[in-house]
Order: C-alpha cells, then sequence, then structure tokens
C-alpha cells in the first residue's frame, strides 16, 4: 500500500477540481452535536464508511450510538461509498461485524455504475484491479492489465477498478498507453486517499489516475459524481433531495458530491482531516458543509 501525506492528498484533490463537478456556493456552517442533530430535518441519511464508522478497524464506538439512534428514528439509512470491491454481501458483512447492521441492498458504490457505463459497447475493453471482477458476466470478455506493458497497448479502453494492488509497473503503464493513444478510462473510485487508523492515507485511484494524466473525458463513477447520488434519490422518489443528508470526512468527495446533488452536507472532523483547522480547507477548497461536527 502506498500511503500519502494529507498535504500530498490535499493539493491533489485542488488540482482535481477542474474534473470534478461544480463547486456550489458557500453556505455558512452551523455547528452541531453530530448526525442526530442535524439529521432533525432529514428523511435519509447517506453515510460515508471509512473515516466516519471506522478507520479499517473497529466502528468507533459514538458511531455505533449514533447509527443505532438513526435507527431507533426511523431514518432511512444508505451506505454510500466509493469501495469498488461490488461484493454487497461483503462490504455488508464487514460493516455488521463493526456494529453498523446495514444490508446489501442499503449500499451504493460508485462501481454499481459499471454496467450502465458499458452498456452497448464493443470495444476491447482491459481491466486493473486487485479484485478483478466485481461484475464477471460484464468482465468476462475484458483483458486483465498488470505489469506486463503490452495489454494496456492493446485495449481501445481501460477500465481501473481499484489500485489496492497497484505497482509502479502499472502507473507506467497507464500513462504510457494514455500517451500513446488516447482512449477511454472509466474509474470505479474517484478517492484521492483513504484513512486509516493512526493517521495514514493509503494513496487511491485518483491519486493515480491524477498523475497518468488523464484524458479530459475520464469517466470517474462514485462520490463526487451525480451518478450515485442520483441512484440514493431514486430509492426514495417521494422525498425530495433537501431532506436527504449525507455524512462525511472528506470535502472533496463527501461534501462537494451532496451538495452538488442539491442535498445537505454533514461534515465530521474524524477521519481525512482529523486533527485540523476545518475552516482554512473550506477558504481553500470554497466547499463549505452545511453542517460540522465532531464526530458521528
Ligand atoms: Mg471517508
Amino acid at each position: 500500500m502506498q500511503t500519502l501525506t494529507f498535504d500530498v492528498a490535499w493539493e491533489t484533490y485542488l488540482a482535481l477540481r477542474p474534473r470534478l463537478p461544480a463547486v456550489p456556493p458557500p453556505v455558512v456552517p452551523r455547528r452541531v452535536s453530530g448526525v442526530i442533530e442535524a439529521a432533525e430535518q432529514a428523511d435519509v441519511v447517506l453515510l460515508d464508511a471509512y473515516g466516519v464508522l471506522h478507520a479499517g478497524g473497529a466502528g468507533f464506538p459514538w458511531a455505533r450510538t449514533a447509527f443505532d439512534e438513526l435507527r431507533r428514528r426511523g431514518k432511512a439509512i444508505l451506505l454510500l461509498t466509493n469501495d469498488a470491491s461490488g461484493d454487497k454481501r461483503a462490504i455488508a458483512h464487514r460493516n455488521a461485524s463493526r456494529g453498523f447492521a446495514v444490508g446489501p441492498d442499503e449500499i451504493i458504490a460508485g462501481v454499481d455504475l459499471l454496467p450502465e457505463a458499458l452498456a452497448g459497447s464493443d470495444r476491447r475493453w482491459g481491466v486493473s484491479g486487485s479484485w478483478g471482477h466485481p461484475f464477471p458476466d460484464l468482465m468476462a470478455g475484458m483483458r486483465a492489465l498488470g505489469d506486463a506493458p503490452d495489454p494496456w497497448d492493446a485495449v481501445d479502453g481501460i477500465v481501473l477498478v481499484d489500485t489496492d494492488t497497484w505497482t509502479s509497473g502499472r502507473q507506467r503503464n497507464l500513462a504510457r498507453a494514455l500517451r500513446r493513444r488516447p482512449r477511454p478510462l472509466i474509474v470505479c473510485n474517484p478517492d484521492v486517499a483513504c484513512p486509516y487508523e493512526g493517521g495514514a492515507m493509503s494513496a487511491e485511484p485518483g491519486f493515480f489516475v491524477h498523475r497518468a494524466d488523464p484524458p479530459d473525458d475520464v469517466m470517474f463513477l462514485g462520490k463526487p459524481f451525480p451518478g450515485v447520488y442520483d441512484r440514493a434519490a431514486r430509492r426514495f422518489p417521494d422525498v425530495p433531495r433537501s431532506r436527504f443528508l449525507a455524512v462525511g470526512d472528506t470535502p472533496h468527495t463527501d461534501i462537494l458530491g451532496a451538495r452538488a446533488a442539491g442535498m445537505r452536507a454533514l461534515m465530521v472532523r474524524t477521519g481525512f482531516t482529523a486533527g485540523r483547522a476545518p475552516e482554512p480547507l473550506f477558504e481553500q477548497s470554497g466547499l463549505w458543509p452545511d453542517f460540522i461536527a465532531e464526530t458521528l
């Protein structure tokens, strides 16, 4: 796993901004005690996982309390994750073992949009990822892309599922393939960094793709792009978007995505921005959440 410092991750998010949804108008964040207070005016709560519910290990105890209280109050809950594994049962199981009981049908991930993104395409696609096959039927005809350069040159489109097993060789192959012959690139997780216990951050697909000088029309699936929010909204057609509250720890994914989609955003100070004053980050990025709380 390649790790990043906060500063490198933050600079990369700022540099990626031309590729991200337009920045919504600023708001003055209201300080709240947590999701329970912020959700008073919400019917549906979209929860980010890493940095909000846990940091790769056990569930945060305060998050388990808040989660149970949301359930008790009858709020609809969806886990909105950029986890690209595609295996909803496994994601549900991992979260249940941390104290957050969600069903597979309560999880929306960017990778869910991949079949739609590929529909009708007869290109020769290649795929790189550690999981490899979130959609076995869809990917059966795709060429596996790894450390050997030739397959990257041979395909007419590249699907990047995740970078959990990324190497410097794959980075070279991706950059070279895009330089030699521009071609469609679909990235199933736009995150630049993911926070872990002890303050470490892993580099994620958004980081590697940015460094490979991708084409202007690179397609990112997942937060902050609108597709996953549209899916969440379609699940509750009678609920106006203003009554969706999205909770997250990362301004350029969770906050930007929710607000650009017309939903309200709560930023918690665990995870990505832990230990940092939030206002300078809001000023620099132009991204302001509706609510801010120390923890979920
Ligand atoms: Mg997060």
